[in-house]
């Protein structure tokens, strides 16, 4: 008896938790429904759809034939805010007009402070057209006027531009002038590197250490050669873990942060800021040292490292009077050099921490790695 009365108790209740996880199922999916398609984020993604419409009539306008999947779109939206506002809609309204993914790299989203200028690129891959838009913030709307979209005074400046890498090579002197009128709004240098990068298949770690770096740089090129010389000539352990210790920070720092996920917000990064002096006093077979690379093992818990410099490959770039061209030249050649990041970087020194030592410990205040690793004069 009491076996049957629990029995239909049993199915009673399970009927119940039935009746009231599908009720919950659905009310969650409402509740994310109208988290996600909010009149803020409907707006935005207007101004994008607008954005990228005038970006293919500008292209258009040059006579040539575009068709939507032949594009990368490059935006600050997300990042950049106008009036406190959030911008990231914007991006769903260019992947909308123009089809462009993330996994493809054909959405790249340029990392950018809130109080900078929301803007669009889009470059044409087969024609080498880039054009830029950017928003009027007296055209975004407050108050009662907030979700009114002001079609006309949208945009600030526009512009369109021929600026494949080979067309700047050939008219170097022409774009040198323009790139010093900053005919993209200041952001010439991220939008040319990256959109020819992205045109010549960068990897998705080049992609992501660019996004997170806001350009595409030598620099940060030398931190992915670095993070790809880390995978393959000093991998850890897949439950071991990495500390990075820069002794000579440079724009490599956001590429290794990016590709091996060693951040200072998990105890995975430090970076001291070395005088002249303090590098002339470190050893000479250390005197090019740049970052120091910490290893766990995950079973004995004991950390062992390289010391490891860096330097730059002969590029035979010649020089076209300006930064941006210069840099770009560069950026391709390395490009074609990812796979041989040994080229690149050495190991200067090796080395294994004592028991119970951990390299947090020599990133503490007053403490300096190189004195405590013995790299010293
Ligand atoms: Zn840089």
């Amino acid at each position: 008896m009491f076996y049957k009365t629990s029995k239909v108790l049993s199915l009673k209740m399970m009927l119940w938790t039935l009746v009231v996880l599908v009720s919950a199922g659905f009310g969650l999916a409402g509740v994310a429904e109208s988290c996600v398609k909010t009149r803020e984020y409907g707006y935005w993604t207007e101004v994008g759809a607008l954005a990228a419409g005038q970006a293919l009539s500008m292209i258009r306008k040059k006579g040539v034939a575009v068709k939507a999947d032949d594009c990368i779109a490059l935006s600050s939206a997300g990042y950049a805010e106008i009036k406190d506002r959030d911008t990231a809609g914007a991006l769903d309204g260019l992947a909308r007009i123009l089809g462009v993914k993330r996994g493809n790299h054909s959405l790249i989203e340029v990392h950018s402070a809130p109080d900078t200028a929301l803007w669009f690129a889009v470059y044409h891959l087969k024609s080498g057209y880039g054009t830029y838009l950017q928003i009027n913030p007296d055209a975004v709307g407050s108050g009662g006027t907030l979700y009114r979209l002001d079609k006309k005074n949208l945009f600030s400046s526009k512009a369109v531009e021929k600026i494949n890498a080979e067309h700047l090579f050939a008219n170097a002197s022409e774009f040198a002038g323009k790139f010093n009128a900053k005919i993209f709004g200041g952001n010439e240098f991220r939008i040319v590197t990256i959109a020819n990068a992205v045109a010549a298949g960068a990897p998705s770690c080049a992609v992501r250490a660019f996004e997170f770096h806001d350009h595409y740089c030598p620099g940060v090129t030398s931190g992915i050669l670095m993070a790809l010389y880390i995978k393959h000539y000093f991998p850890k352990e897949p439950a071991g873990s990495y500390f990075v210790q820069s002794v000579q920070p440079w724009c490599k720092e956001d590429a290794l942060m990016v590709i091996l996920n060693t951040t200072p917000g998990k105890s995975g990064y430090h970076v001291s800021y070395p005088t002249a002096d303090d590098m002339a006093s470190w050893s000479d077979t250390v005197k090019n040292a740049s970052t120091i690379v910490y290893r766990k093992d995950p079973v004995s818990g004991l950390w062992d490292g390289v010391v490891l410099g860096y330097q730059g490959g002969t590029t035979g770039c010649p020089s076209y009077g300006h930064s941006v061209m210069d840099k770009l030249c560069a950026d391709l050649w390395y490009l074609k050099h990812l796979d041989h990041p040994e080229e690149f970087v050495t190991v200067l020194h090796e080395f294994e921490l004592p028991k119970g030592v951990t390299p947090q410990s020599y990133g503490r205040p007053g403490v300096d790695p190189m004195v405590r690793l013995g790299l010293v004069k």
